[in-house]
């Protein structure tokens, strides 16, 4: 609809040229002047709507990969997960929100796991690790590789006790999962919740990973909140 309102706005410019060229020459086309102003009207607004059309089609083009390039530089490769710079910038956009919750995640004993039995196999464990996390989690729950191994899950509109129960079901998924012929590995979380645990995100970041720290020194393969 847009693009026939243009063509039509370009033909009627057409025309209005067509007559202001009328200055110019002897007589009109045909020595018509509304053959002159119809042909002239087409021809020109023609001739622009194609143009138009061909850098409206490079415009979508490059919308489109811009649009891809942010996205892949906000997304973890690997496991495909958003990644750390996308934490940074998401947080910065946190102050206003209400009730939320943070899980930070950690894969027990990786780097024997990796020692054992090599990279390759470790990272695609990292990769199930990262698809089982999404299987648990809302559409609205924004998932990051943090860094390494380490994994935070950012819970909108979630109390603390959900965000328990979801910990202890990543938990319990991820400890079950079948790594085939390679033993399976167990993660420790740690929960934290605003406004109960800080005033700022940056505050309930520091509880979190002082909860999974706590988890760590607790024995591994549990979920320990603030
Ligand atoms: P802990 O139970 O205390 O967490 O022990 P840990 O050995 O897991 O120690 P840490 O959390 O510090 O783990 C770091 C190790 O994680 C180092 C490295 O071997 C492994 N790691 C980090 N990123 C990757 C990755 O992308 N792929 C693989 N395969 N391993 C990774
Ligand atoms: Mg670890
Ligand atoms: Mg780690």
């Amino acid at each position: 609809m847009r693009k026939l309102g243009l063509l039509i706005a370009m033909i009627l410019t057409g025309i209005f040229y067509s007559i202001i060229l009328l200055y110019f020459m002897d007589k009109p086309l045909f020595n018509n002047l509304f053959l002159h102003c119809l042909i002239m009207g087409i021809l020109y607004g023609l001739t622009n709507f194609i143009i138009f059309l061909i850098y409206d089609k490079q415009l979508d083009k490059i919308k489109r990969l811009n649009y891809q390039l942010k996205s892949s530089l906000l997304m973890d490769n690997m496991t495909g997960l958003l990644n750390r710079r996308a934490f940074d910038q998401d947080i910065n956009k946190v102050i206003n929100y209400g009730v939320y919750s943070l899980i930070f995640l950690d894969i027990d004993n990786f780097r024997d796991f990796n020692n054992h039995f090599g990279h390759a196999i470790g990272d695609m464990v990292l990769k199930k690790v990262g698809k089982t996390i999404k299987t648990c989690v809302r559409a609205t729950d924004r998932v990051y590789r943090y860094g390494g191994e380490e994994i935070v899950l950012f819970l909108s509109d979630c109390e603390k006790a959900n965000a328990i129960k979801m910990a202890e079901k990543i938990r319990s998924k991820i400890c079950q999962l079948d790594n085939g012929e390679f033993p399976q590995v167990t993660v420790s979380l740690g929960v934290s919740s605003y406004p109960d645990d800080g005033r700022s995100i940056h505050e309930v970041i520091a509880v979190s990973d002082k909860a999974l720290l706590k988890a760590k020194l607790s024995g591994k393969n549990c979920t320990i909140s603030s």
